[in-house]
């Protein structure tokens, strides 16, 4: 029988439900169990395909395609387990299945309402992860409880442990505990209003994981339990963790949150071995090399917008005992400030994906400066379409060469639309998306990277290089590193000469893991570390003579 695990939020949002539910699911999976991941998210939107980073962060997409909360990201990282479109459902969706069944008569002319319409088709989706090869699925629910949005996901899982058996549920919430300084105290009172919502929808919280910026006393622990009823052992203390997000599933052990777990649901659990992720620690406390990196992009100043790559660069510097100090560069900036300016001293410049035109010539110029300085580059999606752009008008000489997502009448679209998207009309879901395989030049970068002769990666765009200008590119110097199997799409481009130039169409950040850094961002920061390396050894010759 398959366990489930509910998580909530409460207080305020950004709590970190994402990654706490990520981080028990990896102890769960460290224990021996299977272990899935589903979130439930509460907008009405039908995925975040369609919504702006500034709203909603990175959309993080799967293998089969679809464009996912970015929380997903978390439980790729941290989990084996594999996910798919039933990982994510939205109020939208729900909405939208059900209203499909009415259209077709399937409620035999009932009103269809929340309870029990909506309700039934949310736990139905909870119900699809189990199975007899999982033994527990963890569900987040987004939002905070006390939003109106939330109500029918909350009402869903209150009725779920009736449909299954209260033993087979565990519901944990996760709360803030703050500080105040004029009183020098911790408060519980927002916990405590938190609960008491909860509770009056019916859902009493087995366990609370406690956010907090200071440590708790077992008195505060104390009145937590007591006002909110629930056991002492079952206040969890998740304290603010500055140095790394890979302290989170430790302090959660140290707080014994899996052995609760255990105990809670009965589960077959064998005893934990965290030491993969002790030693990860450890290697990332003892860098032997500090570097520094430039993520050039259009909304720089939002930490969510790029999240896969920045933890996808960290997983690289950890592979190679490195620290990377990550510049976020606002690609606009560059246009009014110039790139020498803004990107003077970095040992390695990455422009990632993106839309709109906002910000390209200031991606443009950062590629620039990489390919005739010698700086590692790194390339992806438009990024890539940028270098393309880029070496289009400098090497190859074809004057205000563009994308025509850009410029529908550029005389050169080196970057144009792909045959499938032709007419395409509708916004959400329609890019060429998710898993695609590429076959690899052996001798490229990227080739030796991967080492191997074919690899999927994951695809979300509707623009790609124009193969009117192959001939011209090559003839020019640039090298075709990577294309999709019958030669017709270009995955891959790579500068030779180079310490390390190359782009791709695809994203490689979302198949990075903290245990397994991605080939292709291990190459490129080993390239930043040997520039690194190269240019203390000409300053420290410089200063003998
Ligand atoms: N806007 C570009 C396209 O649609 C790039 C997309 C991306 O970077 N994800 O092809």
């Amino acid at each position: 029988m398959t366990k489930h695990i509910f998580v909530t939020g409460g207080v305020v949002s950004s709590l970190g439900k994402g990654l706490t539910s990520a981080s028990i699911g990896m102890l769960l999976e460290q224990r021996g169990l299977r272990v899935r991941m589903q979130k439930l998210d509460p907008y009405i939107n039908v995925d975040p395909g369609t919504m702006s980073p500034y709203q909603h962060g990175e959309v993080y997409v799967l293998d089969d395609g679809s464009e996912t909360d970015l929380d997903l990201g978390h439980y790729e990282r941290f989990t084996s387990g594999e996910l798919s479109r039933d990982c994510n459902y939205t109020t939208g969706q729900i909405y939208l299945s059900v209203i499909e069944k009415e259209r077709k008569g399937l409620f035999l002319g009932k009103t269809v309402q929340v309870i029990p319409h909506i309700t039934n088709e949310i736990k139905s989706v909870i119900k699809r992860m189990g199975g007899d090869d999982v033994d527990v699925v963890i569900t987040e629910i987004g939002g905070t409880v006390g939003d109106i949005e939330s109500l029918p996901f909350l009402e869903a899982i209150r009725q779920f442990s009736l449909d299954v058996g209260r033993e087979n549920c565990l519901y944990m919430h996760l709360t803030l505990v703050p500080y105040l300084k004029a009183a020098d105290e911790l408060k519980t009172k927002p916990t405590q209003h938190s609960v008491g919502q909860l509770r009056e929808i019916g859902i009493q919280p087995d366990v609370l994981v406690c956010r907090c910026e200071h440590s708790t006393s077992r008195e505060d622990r104390e009145k937590i339990a007591l006002f909110c009823n629930v056991p002492v052992e079952a206040v969890i203390e998740e304290k603010d963790k500055d140095f790394s997000i890979y302290e989170v599933p430790i302090s959660l052990v140290d707080n014994k949150l899996d052995e609760l777990i255990v105990k809670k649901l009965n589960l077959p659990a064998s005893s934990l071995d965290i030491t993969p992720w002790t030693d990860l620690l450890h290697r990332l406390r003892n860098p032997r090399h500090e570097i520094s990196i430039a993520v050039v992009g259009k909304y720089a100043e939002h930490k969510d917008a790029y999240k896969s790559i920045y933890e996808a660069i960290d997983h690289a510097g950890m592979h190679h005992q490195a620290q990377i100090r990550i510049g976020r560069i606002q690609s606009a900036d560059i246009e009014r400030e110039g790139a020498e300016r803004l990107l003077s001293g970095y040992h390695g410049i990455l422009v990632p994906g993106g839309f709109g035109e906002r910000g390209i010539e200031g991606k443009v110029q950062a590629i620039r400066f990489a390919r005739e300085r010698g700086i590692p580059f790194f390339g992806i999606c438009l990024g890539m379409q940028c270098a393309v752009i880029e070496y289009g008008r400098d090497v190859v000489k074809l004057e205000n060469a563009h994308s025509s997502e850009f410029d529908k009448d550029t005389a050169h679209p080196v970057i144009c639309l792909l045959d499938e998207q032709q007419n395409v009309t509708q916004m959400g879901g329609t890019m060429r998306l998710g898993k695609q395989p590429t076959k690899l030049d052996r001798h490229s970068l990227s080739g030796k990277a991967y080492g191997t002769d074919e690899v999927d990666e994951r695809h979300r765009h509707r623009y790609e290089f124009n193969n009117k200008y192959r001939q011209q590119f090559e003839a020019n110097g640039m090298r075709f590193a990577g294309t999709s199997p019958d030669g017709g799409l270009v995955e891959i481009i790579e500068v030779p000469d180079h310490p390390w130039f190359v782009a791709v169409q695809f994203h490689p950040e979302f198949k990075s893991k903290p245990l397994k850094a991605h080939p292709l961002f291990a190459g490129f920061v080993e390239a930043a570390v040997e520039r690194h390396l190269k240019r203390a050894d000409t300053e420290e010759k410089q200063s003998i003579s």
